[in-house]
């Protein structure tokens, strides 16, 4: 008998997309056992009280059904959380980065491009690989601004389908400033979208920006509030363009688990922005305790997490050492070049933020 794992690799060599075929997973490393300090989560769990209320809620949760396919429930609390003008619709992926996938799927096809700066949210790029579309990544400065001149080039060159803001930008955590972005989404000549998925740490808005522009759309999601494992990518803007969107959205992709307790978890909100507001203010005491260590430069953010660089070749044996003390950051050394050297940091509670100081401490001073 033939060896059928022998045909496997036969047929896959044969129909697998050959852009795919050579495409490495997105790596999400093993976290077992170390303080998860690499993926913006929020640290913190919920009150007891809210804890036993949820999973009483739960009890009510009908597995056997298919979820509403359209959430309404959700999206009227997210409207009032996040104060949504009736005007605009909303809809609802399973995490943004799913909208991501549907936004480009919208204007993918041949001779279409996806632009953003970079370093950025690496979701966009790969993305667009996954739907053959060109990908135009546009450097930003040796100090992680936009670069207008430049942008406003390859947006005239390229004449992208859809540019990604992300706005505090992941992973160098800020902002680019409002006259710049006026001028990039005046110039793009399809679709931009402004990723707001750190607008619990910053006092940046664009939503109100969809009255002044026919091309813009807002996306947000719970994950980096706290909800990452419900997996909940909320986008808004005009009725028109979320219509075409959501012929591509497969009809229940929001879980009945997902939306019951995303309705319930909206319900209390000050729970999250009580969690938020102390992280943010973490965030600066954690900047000015790095900063006091030997040989590392510590970047203003305006999310929740520090971009740190370290003494060129250094980064490495930091991520390392660190994963050694049971402690788990972002490695971003090597994955672009303006980010060489560089970590980074999610900012946790004080008693983590203590631990990992100290780890880094230690390390900072042995070698
Ligand atoms: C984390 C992140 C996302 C993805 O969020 P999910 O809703 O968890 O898929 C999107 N954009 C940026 C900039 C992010 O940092």
């Amino acid at each position: 008998m033939t060896d059928v794992r022998d045909q496997v690799d036969a047929r896959i060599h044969r129909w697998v997309r050959p852009d795919i075929a050579s495409l490495a997973a997105y790596p999400v490393p093993d976290a077992k056992g170390l303080l998860k300090l690499d993926a913006m989560e929020n640290p913190y769990g919920w009150p007891d009280a809210l804890t036993a209320q949820w999973h009483e809620a739960l009890a009510d949760a009908r597995v056997n059904r298919y979820p509403h396919p359209e959430a309404p429930e959700v999206k009227v609390a997210l409207r009032a959380v996040m104060k949504i003008d009736p005007r605009w619709d909303v809809l609802l992926g399973n995490g943004s980065d799913e909208l991501i996938q549907l936004i480009a799927m919208l204007v993918s096809g041949p001779d279409r491009s996806l632009l953003a700066p970079e370093p950025s949210f690496v979701m966009y790029r790969m993305i667009a690989r996954f739907l053959g579309m060109d990908y135009i990544g546009v450097p930003l400065t040796a100090t992680f601004e936009l670069d207008l001149e430049l942008m406003l080039n390859r947006i005239e060159r390229e004449q992208p389908a859809v540019v990604f803001l992300a706005q505090p930008n992941n992973p160098t955590g800020n902002l680019w400033g409002d006259e710049k972005l006026r001028r990039i989404i005046e110039a793009a000549p399809g679709l931009v979208v402004m990723d707001e998925a750190y607008t619990a740490f910053t006092e940046a808005d664009y939503l109100e920006w969809l009255e002044d522009y026919p091309n813009l759309l807002i996306m947000r999601t719970l994950s980096k509030v706290g909800l990452a494992g419900l997996r909940l990518g909320i986008l808004i803007g005009d009725p028109a363009w979320l219509e075409q969107i959501n012929k591509l959205r497969l009809p229940y992709n929001i879980n009945n688990l997902t939306q019951l307790t995303a309705r319930f978890a909206l319900e209390h909100f000050e729970v999250f922005e009580q969690q938020t507001a102390e992280l943010t203010r973490q965030r600066s005491l954690l900047q000015q305790a790095l900063a006091k260590l030997p040989g590392l430069t510590v970047y203003d953010s305006q999310a929740n997490f520090l971009l740190v660089r370290t003494e060129p070749g250094h980064a490495p044996a930091l991520h390392e050492a660190l994963k050694d003390a049971g402690i788990l950051i972002k490695k971003l050394d090597g994955s672009h070049p303006l980010l060489a050297d560089c970590v980074r940091i999610t900012v946790s509670f004080e008693a983590e933020n203590q631990r990992l100081l100290e780890a880094l401490q230690q390390h900072l001073l042995n070698s």
